[in-house]
């Protein structure tokens, strides 16, 4: 019997298959290509909303556990997809830049909102006003994280390429059973391909909300 059938292998479900293994878990990801969206995301990560200065959600907390996850799959793979990329936002007026210098005050903030205005001139932007500069952002490149963790998850004999068949699950008390494989526990992580789980396709998954 094993610990996790886990139903595809973009980022959420890459997340869950590493930190399952890290647990010592037997587990068996399936996937299908048939969401794209990790493989074509810009992956920018940027822990500040820009619009209002105002903080992401758990900013703190995800990078904490992002980065280390990150930086972990990158050594023991070998590979690089994790890019620092500075962000730098231009403000418009006076009392931007003052609602820059006082959202960098905010403790929750302060990691991120550098206090020190950008002076740099690009040709063609006219930025009388300077620019406020976000720390810890960058972007992944996930196609690049896929490929390598697929071939990975295929070394050790974890991958199926395959559709998942959600008819195909008998359930029973402390298991279920998926064609010839017992599992303790399943993960749905199929991205928008969720709208074609019978168990949790009445859930309000917005194609262009994340
Ligand atoms: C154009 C674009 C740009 C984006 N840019 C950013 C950005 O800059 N920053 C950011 O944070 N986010 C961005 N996003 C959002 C981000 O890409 C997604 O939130 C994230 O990649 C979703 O990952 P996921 O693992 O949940 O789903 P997915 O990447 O969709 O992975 C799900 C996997 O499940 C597999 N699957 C589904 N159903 C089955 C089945 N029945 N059987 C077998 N396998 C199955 C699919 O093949 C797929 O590989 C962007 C998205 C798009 C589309």
């Amino acid at each position: 019997m094993i610990d996790y059938i886990i139903v595809g292998n973009g980022l959420a479900g890459i997340s869950f298959s590493e930190i399952a293994l890290n647990a010592n878990k037997k587990i068996l990801v399936f996937d299908n290509n048939s969401q794209p969206s990790s493989r074509v995301a810009g992956g920018l990560y940027n822990p500040v909303v820009l619009k209002r200065f105002s903080e992401v959600w758990k900013a703190k907390e995800q990078i904490d556990f992002a980065f280390p996850l990150y930086h972990h799959i990158q050594k023991k793979l070998n590979v690089t997809f994790d890019f620092e990329l500075p962000i730098l936002r231009k403000l418009y007026s006076i009392e931007e830049q003052n609602n820059w210098f006082h959202a960098a005050d905010k403790p929750n903030l302060s990691p991120f909102l550098d206090a020190t205005l950008v002076k740099k001139v690009f040709s063609n932007i006219d930025s009388p006003f300077h620019y406020g500069k976000v720390n810890h952002t960058g972007y992944l490149n996930i196609s690049i994280l896929i490929e390598a963790y697929s071939k990975y998850l295929q070394s050790i004999n974890c991958f199926s390429i395959d559709t998942f068949d959600y008819n195909a699950i008998e359930f029973f008390d402390d298991h279920i059973l998926y064609k010839n494989t017992k599992a303790k526990n399943i993960i749905f992580a199929e991205g928008f391909g969720l709208h074609a789980n019978p168990y949790f396709n009445d859930l309000p998954l917005d194609g262009t909300k994340g």
